[in-house]
């Protein structure tokens, strides 16, 4: 967009820029500093930016010990009221060390932006947002700052997006005011082929698909909360994550600009290997096979937010009944709330005995178009397997190839799948 500056006048480009820092960049005054060097450099070319910030260092993590000091199980309200508060404190830092340096800026709570969200508290889906309050800000010519990780209901209570959030809150504004670019200040230095903490060979990617990333950020890859790359996929919002303290070149992540380097375009390529942790199973055996059951199960658990991820229902024939059995994979962290909601669906359906189980991990082999190529599977099973490696689960899409295994050879199955894709850096 061509706009003309009032007071400047002159003509020039006038696009939006949302710049996110996390908690590490912003851990201290000092390092906001460095953050803020990143503002203006922006402002400098001509964009507005808008700031998202996460709270300072592990702040949320002292918060999340006191709250278990208080009590063994703290209502989720209240542990909401207690975390949000830590962004609270980083936005107005950045505003005074911004102003300091003689950029003018205004910090803004989840409330002040109509922020607004559902009433799952600690795990809150953004609604929307009033685009037209930092609008009207950047339009006096201030750098707007918004609170990361935090939202508010209808009826006034705080919410947060669940830890790691503030990757979306950054997103889902750059969506609502239509910005150029979200950029992620993080403390590495873009998205890696795999965890480079756990596969030193590891190769940072100069761009990723959206769609592959949503695959590698569900799949635990890490630098980019998967609820932000799925706000970025739905509204065509790119993201560059780049590493604060340094200037990078980082990695693009763009719809439909999936990796292709050094690649013909024809030819299927591995873009990374993804391990999640802290996976369990649940299992719904000897349940009715008849339509609508399946509905009936997923409704309960929606109903609940619990996200669920890989499915598979086998059926079998009991007594000369049709019998199907479901099972689903679920982070540990859902597990806690799962039995009575078990218990009273198994009884809704009419029959079934449930089981959980825990301590499994999850591996996938992403890369656009990779799932409709045999030769992909077949290497990642027959690699697995020479390495004594059992397979739970398997699960496959368009873009991945994901096996469920024991945690235990989680970062084995990582580091074997990485070389026998040929995906380390060269060694020079
Ligand atoms: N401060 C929150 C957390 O530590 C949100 C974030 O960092 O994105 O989870
Ligand atoms: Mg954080």
């Amino acid at each position: 967009m061509i706009a003309r500056s009032g007071r400047a006048r002159r003509w020039y480009r006038v696009g939006i820029v949302v710049q996110k820092f996390g908690g590490t960049s912003v851990a201290s005054v000092e390092k906001m500093r460095r953050c803020a060097q990143h503002v203006l450099r922006e402002r400098a070319s001509g964009h507005d930016v808008i700031v998202t910030v996460s709270a300072m260092g592990k702040t949320t993590d002292q918060f999340v010990a006191l709250a278990a000091e208080a009590s063994d199980n703290p209502s989720r309200r209240e542990m909401d009221m207690l975390l949000s508060s830590g962004e609270r404190i980083s936005i107005a830092l950045m505003a005074m060390v911004l102003e300091s340096m003689g950029q003018p800026a205004i910090s803004f709570t989840a409330r002040q932006i109509g922020m607004t969200t559902d009433s799952s508290f600690t795990r809150a889906r953004i609604e929307s947002i009033d685009a037209d309050v930092l609008k009207n800000e950047l339009a006096r010519g201030k750098v707007a700052i918004v609170a990361g990780f935090q939202g508010v209901t209808k009826e006034g209570d705080v919410t947060t997006l669940g830890r790691g959030g503030s990757d979306t809150t950054a997103v889902a504004v750059a969506a609502a005011v239509g910005a150029d670019v979200c950029e992620i200040y993080t403390d590495v230095d873009g998205v890696y082929t795999t965890d480079p903490r756990k596969v030193p060979s590891a190769r940072r990617l100069e761009r990723v698909g959206t769609e592959e990333m949503l695959e590698l950020a569900s799949m635990g890859a890490g630098v980019l909360h998967p609820r932000a790359v799925l706000f970025a996929a739905k509204f065509g919002v790119p993201i560059h994550v780049r590493h604060s303290q340094r200037d990078d070149a980082g990695t693009i992540i763009a719809p439909g600009d999936q990796n292709k380097q050094g690649g013909q375009m024809e030819r299927i390529e591995v873009t990374g290997i993804a391990l999640k942790d802290g996976l369990g199973r649940v299992t719904l055996e000897g349940i009715p096979d008849t339509p609508g059951v399946a509905a009936r199960v997923f409704a309960s658990l929606a109903e609940r937010t619990i996200v669920v991820d890989d499915i598979i229902q086998t059926v079998t024939v009991e007594d000369g009944k049709k019998k199907a059995t479901v099972s689903f994979t679920v982070d540990h962290g859902e597990l806690s709330d799962m039995r009575p909601v078990l218990d009273a669906l198994l009884q809704d359906i009419g029959g079934g005995t449930s089981t959980i189980d825990v301590g499994f991990s999850k591996v996938s082999v992403v890369g656009a178009g990779i799932g409709s190529h045999a030769e992909v599977a077949s290497t990642m099973f027959r690699a697995l397997a020479d390495a004594g490696i059992n397979i739970a689960n398997i699960s496959t899409s368009e873009i991945k190839v994901g096996v469920l295994i024991d945690k235990t050879d989680g970062e084995r199955a990582l580091s074997l799948l990485h070389e026998a894709f040929g995906l380390g850096a060269s060694p020079t």
